[in-house]
């Protein structure tokens, strides 16, 4: 691979790094597997994560410290906390200007999609006002800074 790009790809995953660890309580205890999932248990704050070292990665890693932040200690389905999850890592990458791949935001609407399908298969009640698929469209996260209050 040209030099140039090897520079870009490693400035990116610096840059990747840094914006996780913005994000990361100081009391998370965080530890590296090599896949693209990640597991997070937000009663002991601990997350299972790739590094973040690609947008992909860092998607996933926002993904798991939401979780914890967000107090997901199952206290609401499981649709529930994954939609607010992948919301929260969104909402992040947006205001680090990260652009959101089309492509991430489809993965995650059929996920919670598929979320919800099953919850109904096994009785859960769903709140359908609780989740609003057009948060997961491009347009809900366009690279504008975001709006401050003057
Ligand atoms: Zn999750």
């Amino acid at each position: 691979m040209p030099t140039i790009l090897l520079r870009a790809r490693r400035a990116a995953a610096e840059k990747f790094s840094l914006i996780a660890a913005k994000y990361t309580p100081a009391d998370v205890q965080v530890s590296f597997r090599r896949n693209l999932t990640g597991c997070a248990w937000a009663q002991s704050r601990k997350i299972c994560v790739p590094r973040p070292r690609t947008r992909r990665a860092l998607h996933i890693y926002l993904h798991e410290i939401a979780h914890v932040v967000l107090a997901h200690v199952h206290s609401k389905p499981e649709y529930l906390q994954e939609y607010e999850a992948e919301l929260w890592a969104f909402a992040v990458m947006r205001a680090e200007g990260i652009e959101i791949p089309a492509k991430s935001l489809e993965r995650a609407a059929n996920y919670v999609r598929y979320l919800i399908h099953e919850a109904e298969k096994h009785g859960v009640t769903v709140n359908y006002a609780e989740v609003d698929f057009d948060k997961f469209l491009p347009s809900s996260y366009s690279q504008q800074p975001l709006q401050r209050a003057a």
